[in-house]
């Protein structure tokens, strides 16, 4: 059976937004407060076909224009009494006390709290038990606040369209839930009003799951510089006095951009072949993992992106260095020690190859980089079947690791195997960066391997060896 509240905001299904922007004949909702955020609703609610009262402390203050033509400026109590059943509370929570004297105004209908929490961490109650305390005879939801007030105005097409909604009323939670979906936004309901705590924060969180990956790029990068700056620029001025700092700003820079592009790119396949082996040797997928390995394996979509990022500043920086004032002083110079000495042609047909092998190898590592990147946004990925993102994410991510890894190699060539290519017993850095994906890509040829690729199959569709007891239902789904 559908509750009071549902069936009232159903009652206007049939008019389009189009006809209904010029004349609203919906149910009547209230906004009270007149700021940013209610100015944004109202305009939404309008275009959605609701009437709208907001209710201000001083209505003769707010000047014509400011809303929608259709909407009516009334005081608080006038605009929660002209309310058929929802009335939105745009207000901080420091001002909630401004709405003493509207219980009985309020008394039976469903306060929607919008507000955000103030600082994040915060023990206690949240703003919504709070305000559900000061109105008990009200039906208190907490909802819309993950949206901000121009992506209300600017519409569910331009912005988040998540909105997490939670209510210790279950009718209550059903009319709001239907209200988001006709403003065009997607509902997500997290439950009890327990959760409004949860949902006040949610705003204030910058990038929740993107500071392991970026902590890790980061000291990646100072590692691999602070390695370069030692190998290739200290070391020579303290010990012969060669000036080398030029090469701080650029060329250090671009040395580094493809190490950290390449161990990043190999830390994104490096937890699914770990737990692979994990569920090899424990023969069942019912374990968890580590937690550790569980948050790495959430990780690998953000490390994907920053090494694409990486992976694109270095073929940005390399365009970039032939144009520098350096390179042309160095060509010269080169030119007239040949001329001196009279080489008439410098060609070096495997030298030739060496760089025409490594530049088209990461041209199109870069490449199918560039499709992850892209199949990973929500937009795209949503529109593949589950095998295909696999063969994406997988078939063409091993792919890309493997041409990072012949870019490597075939920029390195056979340098490595000189004893002048370890100045002060330091490899050169593209060795060290080389490590963690060939760890990678054998790990992935050996579990391909018959044998262990059969055993592999069969644990993940469920089967287990016979002395594995235990289950604890774990986290294998998504390796
Ligand atoms: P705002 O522009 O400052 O408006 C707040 C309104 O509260 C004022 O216009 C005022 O309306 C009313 N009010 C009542 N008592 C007040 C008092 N003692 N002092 C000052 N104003 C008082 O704030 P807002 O941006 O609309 O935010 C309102 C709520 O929405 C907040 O809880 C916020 O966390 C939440 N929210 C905002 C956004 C956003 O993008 N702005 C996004 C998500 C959630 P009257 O003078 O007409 O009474």
């Amino acid at each position: 059976m559908q509750s009071d509240s549902s069936a009232l905001l159903d009652g206007s299904d049939s008019i389009s937004s189009e006809t209904t922007a010029q004349c609203p004949g919906g149910p009547v909702i209230a906004i009270l407060g007149s700021g940013d955020f209610a100015r944004s609703l109202a305009v939404r609610l309008v275009a959605s076909g609701f009437r709208v009262a907001v209710g201000s402390r001083n209505p003769s203050r707010i000047c014509g224009g400011l809303f929608p033509d259709w909407v009516e400026v009334l005081s608080q109590r006038e605009a929660v009494d002209r309310a058929e059943q929802v009335v939105f509370v745009a207000l901080y929570p420091e001002h909630y006390h401004t709405m003493a004297g509207l219980e009985d105004g309020v008394a039976g209908k469903v306060l929607v709290d919008v507000s955000n929490a103030a600082v994040q961490n915060i023990r206690g109650r949240s703003n919504a038990e709070r305000l559900a305390e000061l109105f008990p005879r009200s039906k208190v939801v907490k909802g819309f606040n993950v949206i901000s007030a121009w992506a209300l105005q600017a519409g569910a097409h331009d912005g988040n369209r998540q909105v997490l909604i939670c209510s210790d009323c279950s009718d209550s939670k059903a009319a709001v839930v239907q209200l988001a979906r006709r403003l065009g936004f997607m509902p997500v309901d997290l439950g009890g009003l327990r959760a409004a705590g949860e949902i006040e924060e949610a705003p204030l969180r910058l990038f929740p799951s993107w500071d392991g990956p970026v902590l890790v790029t980061f000291l990646l990068f100072f590692f691999f510089y602070g390695y370069n700056f030692v190998r290739g620029i200290l070391l020579p001025y303290l010990d012969h006095g060669k000036n080398n700092f030029y090469q701080l700003p650029l060329v250090a820079v671009n040395d580094t951009l493809p190490a950290v592009a390449l161990v990043t790119l190999s830390l994104v396949y490096l937890p699914g072949v770990m737990a692979a082996v994990l569920q090899l040797g424990r023969g069942t997928k019912y374990r968890r993992f580590p937690c550790w390995l569980d948050r790495w394996l959430c990780s690998r979509k953000q490390l994907g992106l920053l090494s694409f990022l990486c992976a694109g500043l270095h073929a940005v920086y390399s365009v970039c260095l032939s144009l520098r004032q350096a390179a042309s002083y160095r060509l010269l110079n080169a030119a007239y020690r040949q001329v001196k000495a009279g080489v008439e042609n410098s060609w070096v047909e495997e030298q030739v190859w060496r760089s025409d092998l490594y530049l088209s190898s990461g041209i199109l590592g870069l490449g199918v980089l560039a499709l992850l990147a892209i199949t990973s946004l929500p937009s795209v990925g949503d529109a593949l079947s589950w095998r295909e993102f696999t063969f994406v994410q997988s078939s063409l991510g091993y792919a890309a690791l493997t041409l990072s890894v012949m870019h490597t190699l075939f920029f390195g060539w056979d340098f490595a195997f000189f004893p002048g290519a370890y100045p002060y017993y330091l490899p050169p850095l593209y060795l060290l960066a080389l490590i963690l994906p060939c760890t990678a890509l054998v790990g992935r040829v050996l579990l391909a391997l018959p044998c262990l690729a059969s055993s592999l199959a069969k644990i993940r569709r469920g089967w287990e060896r016979r002395h594995v007891s235990t289950r604890d239902h774990g986290s294998s789904e998504h390796v």
